[in-house]
């Protein structure tokens, strides 16, 4: 289906009106942010891409998930959490939706996280393509690219006249279309722009067979060297999902939250005894390449990286991590 920028424009503030809360990326302090709007005059999709992914609608950076209080004989009384309000995600690119289903797995696997998966059903996800990248993007070299319709409920992409042209990949986004019928028209002569992405910059197939023999390679220490274990890279990235549980309690009621954390914190590993077996920065940089493009692909089959380059262009000390894949490249 086709539709034009005016009616994208009067589409989207028909979400607005509906009631929805529409989240899309708006310009905030010279970057870029997801976050609820009011109008399609605040969207912003050009370059650069929103620092925090969209991963907060999802898996929320801090939330309350029970609480309790004492009643006048003692006894205890649960208060159910506020359910997740559905939501509308509009220009979030191909990688980072491709990131929802991906994180979903962990969060579907031993134990079934309800929060996760009423946002993952809540949610509806309208993807834009790309027509550019960045040089740290690199969705190609993991198995992506800008036409990847994965985690999309409506796909689109910009025709070389500046309409739109959208595909309902799910019942959802069919659903969404089709209550909108008449903003969009059946697809012209119109061409999307073929934008093919970032060049692949290394072979994936490679990388996990060497991460499984070469635990205690000398890299790891030189090449984690800068990190100053802040934890930028796991709290922009779409698909770091660590969190911690910390309970807040008087004598007559309490509640526990649910929080992001990071594998990048010296404390994160540190066990009651005091004993922390990632008692340095290199274990801990180590950890990261090796659970997304190991371990996880080892519990899950899929590589816990989406490509979207956000580590890189936001880490204060300027590590990398797909220089990090090259280099291993090389040393295959
Ligand atoms: S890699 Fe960069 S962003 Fe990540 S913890 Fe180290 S210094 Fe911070
Ligand atoms: S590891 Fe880096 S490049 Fe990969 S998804 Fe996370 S932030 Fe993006």
């Amino acid at each position: 289906m086709q539709i034009t920028k005016t009616n994208l424009e009067q589409f989207i503030n028909e979400l607005i009106k509906s009631g929805k809360p529409v989240v899309a990326p708006i310009r905030e302090n010279n970057l870029s942010a997801y976050k609820p709007i009011n109008s399609f005059n605040q969207i912003n999709l050009d370059l650069p891409f929103p620092t925090k992914s969209a991963k907060e609608y999802f898996l929320a950076d801090y939330e309350k998930i029970l609480s309790y209080s004492f009643g006048e004989k003692g006894q205890i009384e649960m208060k159910e959490p506020d359910q997740p309000k559905e939501l509308i995600l509009f220009g979030v690119r191909p990688c980072e939706a491709a990131s929802f289903p991906i994180m979903n797995k962990v969060f579907s696997w031993d134990s079934q996280d309800k929060f996760y998966q009423e946002r993952l059903a809540k949610n509806l996800v309208i993807t834009v393509a790309c027509e550019q990248s960045d040089d740290f993007c690199f969705c190609t070299s993991v198995g992506l690219s800008p036409q990847a319709t994965d985690g999309s409920d409506i796909f689109m992409r910009k025709t070389q006249t500046g309409d739109y042209l959208a595909e309902g990949i799910t019942d959802k986004g069919k659903n969404l279309i089709e209550k909108h019928k008449d903003l969009f028209a059946e697809n012209s002569n119109e061409k999307p722009i073929d934008y093919k992405g970032p060049e692949k910059k290394f072979d994936l197939k490679k990388i996990k067979p060497w991460l499984e023999k070469n635990f205690e390679h000398p890299m790891w220490n030189q090449i984690s060297l800068p990190c100053i274990g802040c934890g930028v890279c796991t709290f922009t990235c779409p698909n770091c999902y660590c969190f911690d549980m910390v309970d807040e309690a008087t004598l007559k009621e309490g509640a526990r939250y649910k929080m992001w954390d990071s594998c990048q914190f010296r404390m994160f590993t540190v066990h009651a005894s005091g004993h922390n077996p990632r008692d340095n920065q290199s274990k801990r940089f180590r950890q990261r390449i090796e659970h997304k493009f190991n371990y996880y692909p080892d519990k899950f089959d899929h590589t816990l990286c989406v490509g979207c380059g956000r580590c890189i262009r936001h880490c204060p000390a300027d590590m990398s991590l797909l220089e990090t894949l090259i280099t291993i490249n090389k040393l295959t």
